[in-house]
């Protein structure tokens, strides 16, 4: 297979990042959570403060920051900060309730995008966040934008959270899916949108299975054109 860049985007719980590394997975490439990087930096902004909003210096504290994730060949990736693995620490409420600030910060997206592009180097990699078809890699080989109505996608969360044990409230959920689209497509730089080139796939009435066959078929495609 030859190298291949494959960016993946969409909003909260369309399913990128599973399918994603079923995906990467099955080819054999590379997988990126670029979701979990911007996780990671707030995570380390709320140790750093106790509390971060728009006046929070984030252009001085992420100067230096050490910042690195694992893909492992069972699917699973980690995620570091500073040599410390964040991967279950990224994942709670508070981090969520306070991403907005970081994830619509200048200086943090560039850091980012920086960061994002270094690690894919010379590898084949499929990506999945919200700006990487348009800014990370607006010269992507593929760019798939993956959507589902907000009720697929609160109920995919719900029962993500159920199966971890969570005790979860699925209005909660959904309140809280439609504020994340509202501030993912909103903000001046990075903002999620559907990019002209990507090809449109709305997984709503679709297993994950079906996605991820039919996203190998595309980069399969893709990749003997
Ligand atoms: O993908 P995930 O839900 O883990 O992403 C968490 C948050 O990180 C998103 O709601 C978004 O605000 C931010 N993000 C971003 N750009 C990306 C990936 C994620 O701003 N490329």
């Amino acid at each position: 297979m030859k190298k291949i860049t494959v960016a993946v985007d969409g909003p909260a719980g369309s399913g990128k990042s599973s399918v994603s590394r079923q995906v990467a997975a099955r080819l054999g490439i590379t997988y990126i959570d670029s979701g979990a990087i911007y996780r990671a930096i707030t995570w380390f902004f709320l140790e750093k403060y106790g509390d971060i909003d728009s006046e929070t210096p984030f252009d001085k504290g992420i100067k230096g920051l050490d910042i690195r994730q694992e893909y492992y060949s069972d699917r699973t990736t980690k995620t570091f900060v500073n040599g410390l693995d964040v991967s279950k620490l990224i994942r709670s409420e508070e981090v969520v309730k306070s991403i907005q600030w970081v994830s619509s910060d200048k200086a943090v997206r560039d850091f980012v995008t920086t960061l994002l592009r270094e690690w894919a180097g010379e590898k084949s990699i499929i990506m999945d966040g919200r700006d990487i078809g348009s800014v990370v890699f607006p010269n992507a080989d593929l760019k798939i934008y993956l959507d589902a109505s907000v009720e697929t996608r609160a109920k995919r969360r719900y029962d993500e959270y159920v199966g971890t044990g969570k005790n979860v409230d699925l209005k909660a959920i959904k309140k809280q899916i439609i504020q994340r689209d509202s501030q993912d497509t909103a903000r001046e730089f990075g903002a999620l949108k559907r990019c002209e080139d990507a090809v449109f796939v709305d997984t709503s009435d679709m297993t994950q299975d079906q996605v991820v066959n039919k996203l190998t078929e595309l980069i399969e495609n893709q990749d003997s054109a």
